[in-house]
């Protein structure tokens, strides 16, 4: 994060502070929510290729367990930091309250860039990192899972790890594994298909028409890419997609399986064969389409940068795409913005679906995730839009929160605090 940027953990609190106006909850119970309970903050000395020692700073933020355990990813990045694990993981609270989930919320995080590092040496800083979360994660405690730049490898680690510790078999430990070390089908694709069912259910709400509308999607990651070619599915014309190297433009659209394809080999959409044009980054969020994806990382589209955006409706795969700033000039431009923590909550839906069928030892077709995760969000969808039209709030995301918040003090309520 550079200075001037807005800092997530104080987004997450004036996200839940304006919902908090449109909620008849005391202060110091919303106060409460505003923090985490726990933060755990590491240095982890590896071994590196070279036989040098590699230090690595950690985070795992436990923000709030009243609906159930902790429950998040874990991100390598090089720009994490204690704030942006903090946001994260509050963000994870209301993710699942959204869509009544039994967990509640927390997300973890390595300082690294493990484009620089060895599969070798990426393996030894996850089971380090495995090993110090080992007191704390759990299936019935705290559940890690994936985020950017890990995967059903770094999953799959974990588990093995922690496992191998505790000397038993406890798949549920963790989420986002292989099929074959425990996952749950469809679970790769859940948060671009809840992107897609948000963007469907926001449409049909709208009054638009999904067919031949334009879409830009910026970053082009597990969410954005997945989210894109099932938006494309719809009927939908995919006009621009971007990673960090850069955004690809095409008026009537791209084909968005073909992009990744392009992507997997090249290293990048930039560059696509296909493509009338290409631009930085930023000119893809400022385009004059029908629906705009930010799938990429906090902080995308600022007070700055909103006043020039034109697009009709926006929906969130990332985290935190917009800030506070961005938020109210896109609500009084009547953009209308469908929130992260019911867009890209197909991730955790079936992550809790993979940790049920953990438990149980009884495996879903596709299928019935499918089914499940579908209804999941268009059950949450049809709350948001009720919340909103009978509370009257200023955009989806206040309604979003003041669903979410009620459920997580309705829980704290029925609970109790232990003095
Ligand atoms: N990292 C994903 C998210 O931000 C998934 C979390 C999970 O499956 O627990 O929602």
């Amino acid at each position: 994060m550079s200075g001037d940027e807005a800092n997530p953990f104080e987004s997450l609190q004036e996200q839940i502070d304006d919902a908090a106006a449109y909620l008849d909850v005391r202060d110091d119970v919303i106060d409460r929510l505003k923090h985490p309970e726990r933060v755990l903050e590491l240095n982890l000395s590896v071994d590196m290729d070279d036989g040098s020692l590699g230090r690595f700073t950690a985070f795992r933020s436990e923000f709030n367990g009243d609906r159930g355990p902790y429950k998040g990813g874990i991100r390598y990045h090089p720009g994490v930091t204690r704030d942006e694990v903090k946001a994260l993981s509050g963000w994870m609270v209301y993710k699942c309250a959204v869509v009544d989930i039994p967990y509640g919320g927390g997300k973890g995080g390595i300082v690294i860039d493990p484009s620089d590092y060895s599969e070798a040496e990426i393996e030894r800083v996850t089971r380090s990192f495995a090993e110090e979360l080992r007191p704390f994660i759990g299936e019935d405690t705290d559940i890690p899972a994936p985020d950017v730049n890990t995967g059903q490898r770094e999953m799959n680690w974990i588990k093995d790890t922690y496992e191998t510790l505790e000397n038993t078999t406890e798949p549920g430990v963790v989420t986002g594994k292989s099929l074959e070390a425990g996952g749950s089908e469809g679970r790769v694709e859940a948060t671009g298909r809840s992107t897609m069912l948000t963007a469907r259910e926001a449409f049909d709400y709208l009054g638009k028409e999904m067919d031949g509308a334009s879409v830009a999607v910026q970053g082009y990651g597990n969410a954005g890419h997945i989210a894109a070619y099932l938006i494309e599915d719809l009927g939908a014309n995919i006009v621009a997609v971007s990673d960090s190297s850069g955004a690809v433009y095409a008026e009537d659209g791209l084909d968005a399986r073909d992009v990744k394809a392009y992507k997997n080999e090249t290293g990048s959409v930039t560059g696509y064969p296909d493509a009338d044009e290409e631009f930085a980054n930023e000119g893809l969020l400022t385009l004059d389409v029908d629906l705009l994806v930010p799938a990429a990382l906090e902080n995308a589209i600022d007070g700055d940068l909103a006043p020039d955006v034109e697009a009709d409706v926006i929906v969130e795969a990332a985290n935190g795409p917009l800030t506070p700033d961005a938020d109210d000039i896109l609500t009084d431009a009547d953009v209308h913005v469908f929130p992260d923590i019911l867009a890209n909550a197909g991730g955790v839906t079936v992550s809790y679906f993979e940790w049920v069928q953990n438990r149980q030892r009884f495996y879903w077709t596709e299928e019935r995730v499918n089914e499940e995760l579908e209804r999941h969000i268009v059950s949450a969808f049809d709350d948001l839009t009720t919340c909103y039209e009978e509370r009257d709030v200023p955009n989806f995301r206040t309604a979003a929160y003041v669903v979410a918040i009620q459920r997580v003090v309705d829980a704290f309520s029925d609970n109790g605090n232990w003095p």
